[in-house]
């Protein structure tokens, strides 16, 4: 009892563990499982950000610094609720086995290149964003590799994160480190440290297997136990290591 109501004061102001200067991690903070899968109404800060608290005042801070070297960092895409997943799933799943005529086992490989399972998207955790450069004039689809590589209209902005992303608390998730296995390269996806960690870290004390199951989600019936086990080693932790 008395530690739990130690745990519970200090958790924000003394308990805390300091990765970068100035950044604070806590680790005692508990996280419920529908927070983790995107069910909950968490708070969320900033018009056209929607983040938690800390991990939206760090954007600002590394918005302004990137505004002062010439870029206009934009955010496609940050918190995302489990029931938009949903829709992104179905509407995938449907387009691959209709339309294009793959198996259904075919359909979900190609979902997961790039998209996850509804319940296990960082995005659920309003801590991780899809970011681009908002100046230069580009077409089409806008997270895509190659605008983000040599002569793209993102190089600029890639290169600059590459040197001051951290300062702020934001690390790549899915970089291009060629033993890693799960989601492709995704130059424009950050997440910030300071809570995504603790956060990843509660979630692997669940049974996530269990918990996706559970789920009714179009397909699922292809989920085979060999195949959701390699989606959580390699989709869900086969991550930046300085995110684990
Ligand atoms: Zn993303």
């Amino acid at each position: 009892m008395q530690r739990r109501s130690f745990i519970k004061k200090s958790s924000y102001a003394g308990l805390a563990l300091s990765i970068v200067p100035g950044i604070s991690l806590s680790q005692e903070t508990e996280y419920s499982i529908s927070e983790l899968m995107g069910k909950e109404d968490i708070k969320l800060y900033g018009k056209d950000i929607n983040l938690r608290k800390a991990a939206h005042d760090s954007f600002l801070e590394m918005k302004k610094a990137a505004y002062s070297d010439g870029m206009d960092l934009k955010i496609v895409s940050s918190y995302r609720s489990f029931y938009r997943q949903e829709a992104i799933w179905e509407r995938k799943y449907l387009q691959y086995t209709e339309d294009r005529g793959l198996t259904k086992l075919g359909a979900i490989e190609k979902i997961i290149e790039y998209s996850t399972i509804p319940g296990t998207s960082r995005h659920h955790w309003g801590t991780d964003i899809d970011i681009i450069d908002g100046y230069p004039r580009t077409t089409g689809d806008v997270l895509v590799p190659e605008k983000f590589g040599e002569g793209g209209p993102f190089e600029l902005l890639k290169k600059w994160m590459d040197e001051n992303a951290n300062k702020y608390g934001y690390y790549l998730v899915y970089t291009d480190h060629p033993k890693r296995k799960g989601f492709k390269y995704e130059p424009w996806h950050y997440s910030y440290a300071p809570i995504s960690i603790p956060m990843l870290k509660a979630f692997r004390r669940k049974n996530i297997f269990k918990l996706i199951l559970e789920e009714d989600i179009i397909g699922k019936e292809n989920f085979t136990s060999g195949f959701l086990k390699g989606y959580i080693q390699n989709n869900m932790l086969d991550i930046n290591p300085k995110l684990l």
